[in-house]
């Protein structure tokens, strides 16, 4: 009878209660912050856990402004914060990302993911509330207008069924935070889709094709930068001379083929503003300075030391979208910083 009563007692509620319970003595320790670092410029604390979430605090009101998962991570999460260049580090496990303050937007949630990744894994895209408004509508008029398209190809109907729906979800899930956060939090809200990388990719630049053969609306640049960026994680899978025009969207890219310029003693057409006016410096060139641009066909040699690039972009080819200052896939310097891969450690 007694033995009987004691069965009924149900024990998970019992341990519960109990704070010297082996479980309570857990729960505690995953609450502990492994590392934290202060940012003058921002004047909040970002405080890292060793369950890999992450807290910032505004200094100024004491309040906690914005939580996170630092994804891709495990183990004691690590910050670090250089002062001089306004750059934060965080290392997880054999990990560190790195992300500059001077952003509009600081991404932390992805800073752990690595750039190269298998063709079927699941991936994050980190984005801002805006952009994630303008991919959403992209994709709503794509699911519009593509009916014929993709009736005839059910895979890409589900495909852009599946990532609309996941973007939606996720959009709102941070529209309904935003009202509960402070005005300093608003720099720290983002918007995650997590996919398999391939259904994305093939989703999103069916999307680029519909989107560039409509009105070349605004979300194209969204599109060019989520594009460039999922490539990025598959480099060296998409390295071929087809995707190297694509992939030329970014500037930090273009910027990174004039390693081999001939004309570094020139006053303008140096690699800086060559990338910036849309040139990049194709690999298979045979001409020692060759510079193609990244969205029309214009391709320009023998550049002497008064030709200026966006004077010669233009001059050469004055329909070129760049040029006109139309929407294009271009992702200025500036954005990229705010996304870049993570960095493995290896160790001898
Ligand atoms: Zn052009």
């Amino acid at each position: 009878m007694c033995s009987e009563e004691m069965e009924n007692v149900c024990p998970g509620k019992e341990a519960a209660a109990d704070p010297f319970h082996p479980e309570a003595a857990v729960s505690a320790r995953t609450l502990l912050p492994t590392s934290f670092v202060y940012s003058p410029s921002l004047n909040c604390l970002i405080v890292c856990t060793n369950d890999t979430s992450l807290q910032v605090v505004d200094v100024h009101s004491n309040s906690v402004i914005a939580t996170g998962t630092v994804a891709g991570g495990s183990g004691g999460t690590f910050i670090k914060f250089l002062e001089n260049e306004d750059k934060l580090f965080i290392a997880c496990g054999n990990r560190i990302g790195c992300r500059s303050v001077q952003n509009e937007q600081i991404f932390l949630n992805t800073i752990l993911q690595v750039a190269e990744v298998p063709k079927h894994d699941t991936v994050t895209l980190e984005l801002d509330i805006v952009k994630a408004g303008l991919l959403l509508s992209a994709l709503e008029s794509c699911m519009a207008t593509s009916s014929t398209l993709t009736a005839q190809n059910p895979v890409s109907e589900k495909n852009l069924t599946n990532v609309l729906m996941t973007l939606r979800t996720a959009y709102d899930k941070t529209v309904a935070n935003m009202d509960k956060l402070p005005m300093q939090g608003i720099k720290w809200l983002s918007v995650l889709l997590t996919m398999e990388h391939s259904v994305l990719t093939s989703v999103l630049n069916n999307a680029l094709v519909l989107t560039k053969a409509g009105s070349r609306g605004p979300a194209l640049p969204v599109l060019g930068d989520v594009l460039q960026r999922l490539a990025s994680m598959q480099r060296s899978v998409t390295d071929t001379v087809s995707s190297e025009k694509r992939l030329m969207f970014n500037e930090v890219d273009r910027l990174e083929t004039f390693n081999s310029w001939p004309h570094m003693d020139y006053r303008w057409a140096l690699p800086g503003p060559m990338a910036e006016a849309g040139f990049y410096h194709p690999t298979s060139s045979t001409a020692e300075d060759r510079a193609m641009c990244f969205t029309c066909s214009v391709c320009l040699v023998c550049w002497e030391s008064s030709d200026q690039p966006w004077s010669e972009h233009k001059r050469h080819s004055s329909n070129c979208s760049f040029v006109k200052g139309d929407h294009t896939e271009n992702v200025p310097l500036s954005v990229y910083s705010a996304t870049a891969g993570a960095q493995i450690v290896t160790t001898k």
